[in-house]
Parts: structure tokens; C-alpha cells; sequence
């Protein structure tokens, strides 16, 4: 499904990304984990295309599609779904309408006709269900307002109706309480099939208690520098970072 190679990034002319690889398939949860300043949020800023992130090389493929090529719309379109990429408030824009439009953009860009308002009511129903989302915050102003743990929940009701190919999920900087990583942890349970794949980049080993990776990476000076089981985690959060060093100069 995404398959990274050689991928190389700059800020400011400083390089953080330096030759990462990184594939997942269908059906995979791959967690990202690695000390501060590593590059992982970097990684989902270039995929989402921000500005102000250079790739220098590499290419990053969502099913044979090469992101890097796309604008950060279409990479949306194509089925990229980043927690960040969403205005974090948008004052006078309720929720629904703004999930309306960007539901039925992904729909007219894959060919599909636009959504009848009962049809779309009815998802917004069965998604609230599944990922347990209060109807009152759906008709709210998007995340205007909004607690860390409303706002996380949102995050997840958006992935629920846009039903995105890969989802990408930078939970670092945001400083999760337990709830939170709950609230999280039981979206990404309920939404994971065969048809779709996560990443989830964090710092937090206890996420994974929540949700069980496939594969654990550490990124490491911009490169992922060692790939495991589950239980790599539990390695890192006792060990810490600095025995990988060895491992990047020896990749380098
Ligand atoms: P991580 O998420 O692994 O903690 P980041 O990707 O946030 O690491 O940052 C990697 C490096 O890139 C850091 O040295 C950081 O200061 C730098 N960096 C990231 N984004 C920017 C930016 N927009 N402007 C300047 N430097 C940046
Ligand atoms: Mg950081
Ligand atoms: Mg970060």
C-alpha cells in the first residue's frame, strides 16, 4: 500500500530525513517510535506535503501513486489521511458541513456520485455509533472549543467517514492523557480491515498496549534504523534510544 524509499527531506536546508524506507501493506499497523528530533513528525509533514519541507530524493508510493507528485489535496483524494492535516479551528464551519464537502470531494474524484442527504445522514449516525461520538459535538464548529479529547475524537470520527486508504496518526507533541490514547487506540481497533493501513507515530510505548502493532520502527537520525515485533517497544521504553546509535553510523 505505501512504499517509501529513499526518502530524503529538508527544512531550512537542514537535512532530517536521510534515506528512510519504510513499505506497509493492507491490513498492517505499523508505530513509529524514535527520541525527539528524529524526523518522525517531519515524515508526515512531507507525505502530507506541507510547505517549507523540501524532498530532495526518494519517492513515497500510496498503491503505485508517487504522493510526493501530488498536491496535499490530492494526496488526500487518493486516500492519504494525516490526523494534522485538518485546521485545528475553524470558527463558523460546523463539523458535518465540513465533512460533507470533504466526503463527496473524494467522491467526485473517484468518479462516485454525491451523496443524498439521508444517505449522509444515516453514515454520520453509523460512524458516531461505532467510534462513539457525540451527536452534539457533530454540529459543532469544527473543533472550535474543543477539549484535547474531544478534538481526538474527532480526529477519528473524520478517519471513520472518510474511510481513508492509509492513515497517518503523529500523536507525539500532543501530550495524551489516558483517556485520550483510549479514545484513540479503540477508534483505530474499530476501524482497521484488510482494505486499509496505519501509522502510528508516538512516544508513548503504553499506546501499544491499546493497539497492537504489526511492526514496531525506530526512527533514528532520519532513518528507520531497526524494525521488530510488538515487543520492541517494551525494549526501547526499558533500554531508551541511545544503544541505536551504534546502529546508525553502521547504516550510514
Ligand atoms: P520528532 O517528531 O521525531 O521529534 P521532528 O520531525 O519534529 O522530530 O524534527 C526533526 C528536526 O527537524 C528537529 O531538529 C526540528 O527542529 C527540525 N524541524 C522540524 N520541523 C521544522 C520546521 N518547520 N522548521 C525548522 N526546523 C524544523
Ligand atoms: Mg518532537
Ligand atoms: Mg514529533
Amino acid at each position: 500500500m505505501l512504499k517509501i524509499e529513499n526518502l530524503h527531506a529538508s527544512v531550512e536546508d537542514k537535512n532530517i530525513l536521510k534515506g528512510l524506507n519504510l513499505e506497509v501493506k493492507a491490513g498492517e499497523v505499523h508505530a513509529i517510535m524514535g527520541p525527539n528530533g528524529a524526523g518522525k513528525s517531519t515524515l508526515g509533514n512531507v507525505l502530507a506535503g506541507r510547505e517549507s519541507y523540501d524532498v530532495t530524493d526518494g519517492t513515497a508510493l500510496l498503491d503505485g501513486v508517487d504522493l510526493l507528485d501530488l498536491s496535499p489535496e490530492d494526496r488526500a483524494r487518493e486516500g492519504l489521511f494525516l490526523a494534522f492535516q485538518y485546521p485545528v479551528e475553524i470558527p463558523g464551519v460546523s463539523n458535518i458541513n465540513f465533512l460533507k464537502t470533504a466526503l463527496n470531494d473524494i467522491r467526485e474524484y473517484k468518479g462516485l456520485p454525491t451523496l443524498e442527504a439521508k444517505e449522509f445522514l444515516q453514515l454520520v449516525k453509523d460512524k458516531q455509533q461505532l467510534v462513539e461520538f457525540s451527536a452534539k459535538l457533530t454540529n459543532r464548529s469544527l473543533n472550535e472549543g474543543f477539549s484535547g479529547g474531544e478534538k481526538k475524537r474527532n480526529e477519528i470520527f473524520q478517519l471513520a467517514m472518510l474511510n481513508p486508504k492509509l492513515s497517518i496518526l503523529d500523536e507525539t507533541d500532543s501530550g495524551l492523557d489516558i483517556d485520550a490514547l483510549r479514545i484513540v487506540a479503540n477508534g483505530v481497533n474499530q476501524l482497521r480491515s484488510e482494505n486499509n493501513a496505519f501509522v502510528v507515530i508516538t512516544h508513548y510505548q503504553r499506546l501499544l498496549d491499546y493497539i497492537v502493532p504489526d511492526f514496531v520502527h525506530v526512527l533514528y537520525n532520519g532513518r528507520i534504523v531497526k524494525t521488530g515485533p510488538k515487543e520492541l517497544a517494551l525494549e526501547l521504553e526499558e533500554k531508551g534510544y541511545d544503544w541505536l546509535k551504534e546502529l546508525d553510523t553502521q547504516t550510514a
